[in-house]
């Protein structure tokens, strides 16, 4: 059985969020970036992470193996901008997490940028 993509659309794994982890394509819109990083999250994908971060923003390390978060669920709330045609996105989600026993959301609004024609997560509100 091939799996099915973490970020949620139905789609499997490679013609979702694997085809740009492999770096096989790149995301045309704020939304898939911000799922494919939901997934590369799921899958502690520390490399994509930082390349499709923003370098204004991007942390000096990201150590997801020391962290003992379990992404459960990622659901898009609402989305402003961050089509083919914008240059700036924003993208409201949850995402469901489970840490030891614990369940928890994160509830944000996630800011986006393109620059040369590649989108950029660039930071996040906590709603
Ligand atoms: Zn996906």
């Amino acid at each position: 059985m091939t799996p099915m993509c973490p970020c949620g659309t139905g789609k499997t794994y490679e013609n979702c969020c694997g085809y740009f982890h492999s770096g096989k394509g790149y995301p045309l819109s704020a939304e898939s970036l911000m799922r494919s990083r939901y997934s590369a999250f799921v899958l502690k994908d520390e490399k994509y992470l930082f390349e499709t971060w923003h370098k204004s923003k991007r942390p000096k390390t990201l150590d997801l193996n020391t962290q003992k978060i379990n992404w459960l669920r990622l659901t898009v709330l609402n989305i402003e901008g961050g089509t083919e045609k914008d240059t700036t996105g924003k993208v409201e989600f949850i995402a469901e997490f489970k840490i030891s026993s614990k369940q928890g959301k994160l509830h944000e609004i996630s800011n986006f940028l393109k620059e040369d024609s590649k989108w950029f997560y660039v930071d996040g509100d906590i709603v």
